[in-house]
């Protein structure tokens, strides 16, 4: 393990469980589900179409024979109609921001909130958390289960926080400054948000003591991860967890940071073609099917959270068991069909990062003004790449152009903007504005 950056600490046993325990112990928990979710209506009448009962299930892979949980289906059961416990169990609430303008509720029992606070030290600690750091949490305290449960895990784990939650960045950067914390725990769009104003007030990584980084609740690319760890002079993880199913804490990196090792006594994770729901052979990309193994309050079944990534199930140097899954590429319903080709909007920032000049940050618009698609990408360029020469100005263009082109097949519009015009958020970013949705027939 000596090629580790740091040492390698596990945080919780069950982490290097050998294989066939981990099964077998997946096989042992989801037939206890199947049993708990039949006080939850919506699952008692699906599984009975089925015909499928608790005493069916006797291997991990008997998850198949289960009904899928959609977003939809959380929607038509609002606000709780997911519940497996009685009200007076529950210890807290969540919930998940909607489109629609309803969030989408989620409930935790005290045993919930415990195993959740234990999911989280396990990926703080194998990215690097120790109980003598300080961690600074950049993530909205709220319904938003990412402040609050980073909280605990943090907590658990003994070192000390600054609640310093989302927004106000120049305040941000101050506690950065004058209390030097050595983690920071956040979205990578506001990690990039912070350096820029600490760039802005003349402080570099040399001025902040920050080491380590946790990101999570947005997709992001390797590249924004070297831009990140460069801006801040830290080495950022990657986690993933999503509100429905616990929060942060259903997988995080560790120090080889190949995939993020899956949490697998407590969650069984599927890779499925999210057009035929047949499973994807390992290595592939499909959508993440996840049914919860141990949660009391809201257990779900096959949850498909839209996420595309690819599994991989091959021993780690770490330690670890636990199946890796890749960063999440991007989301079924993110997905722009763009005059017929698939485009995520993560593909676009990669392009951007392989430009200098370029910033990632970026906005795509997509119209239909006739019969064609048509794709405008705003992008903010570096002060430096401003120039008053138009044939400079053209070069960049056409470069960024040329970029785009390689990633996605698609040539699109370009308005290049300056540093700082597009929008800022202190949570997941605004990268999409699709007017096609709101076209008669469109
Ligand atoms: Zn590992």
């Amino acid at each position: 393990m000596t090629d580790f950056p740091f040492e390698n600490r596990i945080w919780d046993p069950a982490e290097t469980l050998a294989r066939d325990e981990l099964r077998a112990l997946q096989a042992e928990r989801l037939r206890e589900t199947v049993a708990r979710v039949a006080h939850v209506p919506f699952y008692r009448r699906a599984l009975a179409e089925r015909g499928v009962g608790a005493d069916d299930i006797r291997i991990a892979d008997d998850v198949r024979r289960l009904p899928f949980t959609t977003k939809e289906d959380l929607r038509q059961h609002y606000p709780l109609g997911f519940l497996a416990v009685p009200r007076e169990e529950l210890v807290r609430l969540h919930g998940s921001s909607g489109t629609t303008g309803k969030p989408t509720f989620v409930a935790y029992t005290a045993e919930d909130l415990e195993c959740w606070a234990n999911l989280c030290a396990r990926f703080l600690v194998a990215g690097g958390l120790r109980r003598e750091h300080m961690v600074q949490i950049a993530f909205g305290y709220g319904l938003f289960t990412g402040g609050f449960g980073l909280h605990q895990g943090v907590e658990l784990v003994g070192a000390s926080i600054i609640p310093a939650a989302s927004g106000n960045t120049p305040r941000q950067v101050m506690l950065l400054v004058d209390l030097r914390p050595e983690v920071l725990i956040c979205t990578p769009s506001y990690a990039l948000n912070i350096a820029e104003v600490a760039r802005a007030k003349g402080y570099g990584p040399d001025d902040i003591a920050l080491q380590f980084a946790h990101f999570g609740g947005e997709m992001w690319t390797e590249d924004m991860r070297h831009e990140i760890e460069r801006a801040l002079g830290i080495q950022a993880f990657n986690n993933y967890g999503l509100s429905e199913i616990i929060g942060p804490g259903v997988s995080g990196e560790c120090a080889a940071r190949g995939g993020m090792h899956i949490s697998e006594d407590h969650f069984l994770v599927e890779c499925l073609d999210p057009d035929t729901l047949e499973p994807v052979p390992e290595g592939e990309q499909g959508e993440l099917v996840i049914t919860t193994l141990t949660k009391q309050a809201m257990p779900l079944l096959r949850y498909r959270t839209r996420d595309i990534a690819a599994l991989d199930s091959a021993p780690c140097r770490c330690g670890r068991t636990g199946t890796r899954m890749s960063r999440v590429v991007g989301r079924t319903d993110d997905m722009l069909i763009i005059r017929g080709v698939n485009v995520f909007p993560s593909q676009i920032e990669e392009a951007l990062l392989r430009v200098d000049g370029a910033t990632p940050h970026y906005l795509i618009e997509v119209d239909r003004p006739g019969a064609m698609d048509e794709v405008k990408v705003k992008v903010e360029l570096r002060p430096e790449a401003f120039s008053d020469r138009m044939d400079e100005m053209q070069r960049l263009r056409d470069r960024i152009g040329r970029e785009i082109f390689t990633v996605t097949g698609l040539r699109v519009g370009l308005e290049l903007v300056e540093p700082q015009t597009l929008e800022r958020s202190a949570g997941k970013a605004l990268r999409v504005i699709d007017r096609r949705q709101n076209r008669p027939g469109g």
